[in-house]
């Protein structure tokens, strides 16, 4: 277990294309742990994406506090977005910023597990926009480039 140091904006790889995980092997198990238990020592955190620790590989982390754990993402896509909510959203990366985004109302997710295993799951309201910010992470895109109001 390892807390890893969360970067914070200007860094570069906030703004770099995260990669896709070729083999997921123990490197990115261990990785991928680190990723959840970094999120998991953050009271007010609820996702984590791999380029907020400086890495640009396409995974990232989702706990909200009804859940136990974090769930893992790896090589993840949106493969269906529906309706639209106003999230109002934060950034570990960001402090001090907060601000309205256009999110859609539900979305549906396919990604790998840490055994590889393909799985799909279809997330609504705070979850889903919560994948959102965090899939946009991978691209370089941060909640604040979308923010409507301020
Ligand atoms: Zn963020």
């Amino acid at each position: 277990m390892a807390i890893r140091k969360v970067q914070e904006d200007p860094h570069p790889a906030l703004r770099a294309k995260a990669k896709p995980i070729k083999v997921i092997n123990e490197r990115v198990r261990r990785q991928a742990a680190d990723l959840a238990d970094t999120l998991e020592s953050i009271d007010i955190g609820i996702g984590l994406a791999a380029n907020q620790v400086g890495l640009l590989w396409r995974m990232f982390v989702v706990r909200l506090p009804e859940d136990e754990r974090a769930t893992i993402f790896i090589n993840p896509e949106i493969t269906e977005r529906e309706g639209i909510q106003e999230s109002n959203e934060g950034c570990l990366s960001c402090p001090g910023r907060n601000g309205i985004v256009e999110r859609p109302q539900s979305v549906t997710i396919r990604a790998q597990d840490i055994g590889g295993n393909e799985f799909t799951l279809k997330a609504e309201g705070l979850r889903a926009a919560c994948i959102c910010h965090e899939y946009d992470h991978l691209d370089g895109i941060l909640f604040y480039d979308r923010v409507t109001t301020e």
